[in-house]
């Protein structure tokens, strides 16, 4: 027998750079069902550079499908109440493939990847007009992170994407269209297109008119006709066209930051939350003005939640890396075997002793944007064993964070009164802790983490033609929050941020 009827239901894709997810949610209550998780492999294979197996990512995102419809199933619940599908994604992450095999013509190039910096060094010699000419277009600065340069890379160095360019046989995408073109079909009738949050990382993409931007795409030298579709981030793009959810809509698509700000319902001006996965991403909703920061922070587009509905713009401060540098302690030094472990070996010293951790294997993004660094661990005597460093790798999490959160105060105007947060690193109490302790301000965590997700199932249920969650903070009854309160004084807090920041300063510069 099938449960009784819980009301329609939607799932979320949450394919971030560490793990895919599929989750299923009660579009009444907001309340999570069932989900499914698989770790993504990262190869590194020079230094510097980042990617992943496109087809791997696919192949993770239909077996989250499966095993979460598996679970549901065993719960007595029925799958065919489940009325549409949204997709979130790591952002800039780029894939370009040949769409009349529908094979990827080279590997994904993580958003994290340095290998363009050498491009970035010579584009940005031959900047026309003034150097303001990207950033106020794109509210971003000219760096590896965005997808431009990574496109542009592949065609002056992967014979197969030039030639397929030249064959008109070329597709470019960031992870949302890879997936939504796979999941309609493919080669069979799949779908090539994008949603307004995604496309404005990829610095090709015009953030005030909406569209992909003729000069940019000039200047970057990439050719319009690869690009996708640009589309709101609710609407429907397609259908599934295989898998136990064939048929069900695809409506809902937002880089996996703007789906957390949806998910932690932050539609104010103002409304800022932080997520925690393998980089650390603070972004605060600025309405329908496009504010640009005079402190290292990115203009972005927040969402736009329909065909006709108007565009949301936040701020952002970006840290590269967060959770990737315990994944670095696990898998690099094996002073873990899990990531969680991390918390019992902070928890044994409970002070970093002195040490310092500055976690810059990619250079240092916001508020610094400095590809010239690396990383560093310093303060180091014979007393410091591997519990300070575990300690010290918590610490750098929280003081990049105080870091971007003081730049958006000062941009902003009005100082944040709380910091809400979610992301896979949120389940660490001391990390939590630390965090109210540096900021010196109260931190507030959802009991549902996976706000992510959350934010891809309202933006696919809300949509026209879906019309099954309304975006009323009322219907988030499922969720309730745990908070830290800064437990230690305010002038102790200064003295460690000031230190870590000198630290900061000698990352500097390692690489010239
Ligand atoms: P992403 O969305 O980037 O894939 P997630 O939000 O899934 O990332 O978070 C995964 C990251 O969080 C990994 O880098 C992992 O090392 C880190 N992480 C997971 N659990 C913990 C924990 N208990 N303490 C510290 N870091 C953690």
């Amino acid at each position: 027998t099938k449960k009784a009827v819980l009301g329609p239901l939607v799932g979320a894709v949450d394919q971030g750079t560490s793990s895919t997810r599929f989750l299923v949610f009660n579009s009444k209550t907001a309340e999570l069902l069932s989900h499914h998780q698989v770790e993504i492999k990262q190869e590194f294979p020079r230094e510097g550079w980042v990617e992943q197996d496109p087809k791997e990512i696919l192949m993770s995102v239909y077996e989250c499908i499966e095993k979460t419809c598996e679970k549901l199933e065993q719960l007595n619940i029925d799958i065919s109440n489940i009325k549409a599908i949204g997709v979130s994604n790591q952002r800039e992450t780029t894939v370009v493939w040949d769409k009349i095999t529908g094979e990827p013509l080279y590997n994904a190039v993580v958003w994290l990847d340095l290998r363009t910096q050498s491009t970035v060094e010579n584009l940005s010699k031959r900047i026309p007009g003034n150097n303001n000419f990207v950033k106020s277009k794109t509210g971003l600065p000219l760096s590896t992170y965005f997808s431009a340069v990574k496109v542009r890379w592949l065609l002056d160095n992967v014979r197969n994407v030039q030639k397929a360019v030249e064959e008109d046989r070329a597709l470019f995408g960031t992870i949302d269209s890879w997936l939504i073109w796979c999941l309609t079909g493919g080669t069979n009738g799949g779908v090539h297109c994008t949603d307004v949050t995604n496309a404005s990382r990829t610095m090709l993409f015009n953030i005030h008119s909406l569209e992909w931007d003729k000069e940019l795409c000039e200047f970057f030298e990439i050719p319009m006709k690869i690009l996708p579709n640009v589309r709101s981030s609710s609407e429907i793009y397609g259908l599934m066209k295989a898998g136990a959810l064939e048929g069900v809509p695809i409506s809902g698509c937002l880089g996996d930051q703007s789906a957390a700000l949806v998910g932690q319902m932050c539609f104010r001006d103002g409304q800022a939350k932080n997520t925690y996965g393998t980089g650390c991403f603070l972004l605060c909703n600025t309405g329908r003005k496009c504010v640009f920061s005079e402190h290292g922070l990115l203009t972005t587009v927040a969402y736009k939640l329909g065909r006709d509905k108007p565009v949301y713009y936040a701020l952002e401060g970006s840290v590269a890396i967060a959770g990737a540098v315990i994944r670095w302690l696990r898998d690099n030094l094996g002073i873990i075997n899990s990531s969680d472990e991390i918390e019992k070996l902070a928890k044994e010293v409970g002070t970093s002793y002195g040490c310092y951790f500055v976690p810059a294997f990619s250079g240092l993004y916001a508020p610094y944007w400095e590809p010239s660094a690396r990383g560093i661990i310093c303060g180091l005597t014979q007393f410091t064993n591997k519990c300070h460093i575990a300690f010290a790798a918590l610490e750098a999490v929280c003081f990049q964070t105080r870091e971007i959160l003081d730049a958006m105060n000062r941009d902003c105007g009005i100082p944040l009164s709380h910091l809400q947060v979610d992301g896979g690193m949120t389940n660490n109490k001391i990390l939590m802790q630390l965090q109210a302790d540096i900021l010196y301000i109260p931190v507030v965590k959802p009991s549902m983490p996976e706000t992510t997700a959350l934010g891809a199932a309202m933006a696919a249920g809300a949509a026209e033609g879906v019309g099954v969650w309304s975006l009323e903070p009322e219907d988030l009854s499922a969720v309730t929050m745990e908070r830290f309160e800064p437990q230690i004084n305010a002038e102790e807090s200064e003295i460690r941020y000031s230190t870590w920041k000198k630290a900061v300063m000698k990352s500097m510069g390692w690489v010239t």
